[in-house]
């Protein structure tokens, strides 16, 4: 890679799994907002839930999500909180229609069948879940039984995805997740079995030791187990945010170019296995529900990543869950500790959030459209006059050919698409606000 590239996959960039992004949240909105947004819901708003389970049973080293190590008691405890939660906010919802609903952590598997089923049977009571919906869950292979397995599938789940990361037992190690390649195929064959049969694999690169032969021997083992989606992420090295992460040090992770290699073999070797590439970090088997929507220009992006859908409006629970309701983004208190105790005192936890403006929105689609489709029109949005200052910013971008700027269409080219992060910060008009992220590539 030239240096100038170099440069370019150096420089910390948004994710844009939102628009604006979570570091543009303030206190400003708190529960008196949260509680209005709610309460003025069309009533045929048609709502995706959010649960939070904010506990592993051990930290990995390279975790940048929100949770915290299991202790005696603490999942019973968090699941009586919880279930007051949800009472609280459907109180004051007006929509009640769901049609997804999501288990995300931390590691929502550490919950035992009663306490899962409890939660669910208190959203069914208290939300209109009489007709099909799309219900997935995140998984932590180590704490996967049949029982489990078998309790989702009893309450219609059909979607799970699976933690695996890598494969390679050294790398295992330096990231303090231990999980042999048999263990990962016992968990897949119980989700099978029971009917929760369409797979996710989340794998990694940029981890420390992991060298090209453990990517690929990764993507191989995995591919063998016939997932029907793969996401692939980048190692996010960020201590200075993310405390747990000290341990992994600086001088054991693969520099910028190594990165940037193995997100290109990785890439391919995928696509060699049957895969077609989404977005920017996304892989599904042709028929899946993610590439046609890709294929068709439909393909989505939120918090979960790239999606085929997003219904009118997200509802979270659980500590740092963030909702997105149709006014804006609200986010829930991230400790346990202080989530607790408004849930205790029955209030809504609520922490902070954003409401969005005209021009919030109007960015946010041409930021999706950049991530989804690597291209965007402006005519769309307003114009290339309306956005002088954003072309100026992406001259040098498109002088050094990671962008083309053809009349009203701005299109990253397919070579370069892994740098389209850099093309949407163009448009994004908090980021001259001091905020760091993690790497472009
Ligand atoms: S299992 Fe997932 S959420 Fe839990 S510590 Fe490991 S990476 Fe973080």
């Amino acid at each position: 890679m030239d240096a100038k590239l170099l440069a370019y996959a150096e420089r910390q960039t948004p994710r844009y799994t939102s628009y604006p992004t979570a570091p543009q949240f303030g206190p400003h909105i708190d529960a008196a907002r949260h509680r209005a947004w709610l309460g003025e819901l069309p009533e045929s708003a048609e709502l995706s839930l959010y649960v939070h389970v904010p506990y592993c049973k051990k930290i990995c080293f390279y975790c940048g999500c929100n949770t915290n190590a299991l202790h005696d008691g603490a999942a019973a405890d968090y699941v009586a909180l919880v279930l007051a939660e949800i009472d609280r906010v459907a109180a004051v919802s007006s929509a009640k229609r769901v049609t997804e609903l999501h288990w995300g952590g931390g590691t929502p598997n550490i919950l035992t069948p009663d306490e899962f089923t409890g939660i669910f049977e208190r959203l069914a009571t208290r939300f209109d879940m009489q007709a099909p919906i799309a219900h997935g869950i995140e998984i932590d292979p180590r704490h996967l039984s049949a029982e489990l397995a078998q309790t989702y599938a009893r309450l219609g789940m059909t979607r799970a995805s699976v933690g695996v990361q890598t494969l390679a037992p050294h790398v295992q190690r330096a990231i303090g997740r231990v999980q042999p390649f048999e263990r990962v195929a016992q968990a897949v064959a119980d989700l099978r079995s029971a009917g929760v049969d369409r797979l996710s694999f989340d794998l990694m690169y940029g981890l420390p030791g992991q060298t090209l032969d453990d990517l690929l021997g990764t993507i191989r083992q995995a591919a063998s187990l016939r997932p029907q989606r793969v996401s692939l992420f980048g190692y996010a090295h960020v201590p200075w945010f993310k405390r747990r992460q000290r341990v992994i040090r600086e001088e054991d992770l693969p520099g910028s170019e190594q990165r940037f290699e193995q997100a290109e073999v990785a890439r391919a070797e995928l696509i060699a296995q049957g895969f077609e590439p989404i977005g920017l970090d996304h892989f599904a088997v042709p028929g899946d529900s993610l590439e046609i929507a890709a294929r068709e220009r439909r393909l989505r992006r939120n918090f979960q990543g790239y999606v085929a859908r997003i219904p009118d409006a997200i509802i979270g629970f659980g500590p740092s869950a963030i909702s997105t309701l149709p006014q804006g983004y609200v986010q829930n208190l991230a400790g346990v500790g202080e989530w607790r105790r408004k849930v205790e005192a029955g209030e809504l936890a609520t922490a902070r959030g954003l409401a969005f403006t005209d021009d919030d929105r109007r960015r946010a689609a041409l930021i999706e459209r950049i991530m989804c489709d690597f291209e965007a029109d402006l005519s769309a949005f307003g114009g290339r006059a309306a956005f002088a200052a954003e072309l100026a910013r992406l001259a040098p971008l498109a002088a050094d050919g990671l962008v083309r700027i053809e009349g009203e269409r701005i299109v990253v080219p397919e070579d370069k698409q892994p740098f389209c992060r850099l093309v949407a910060q163009a448009f994004d008009a908090y980021s001259a606000a001091a905020t760091q992220h993690s790497k472009a590539v």
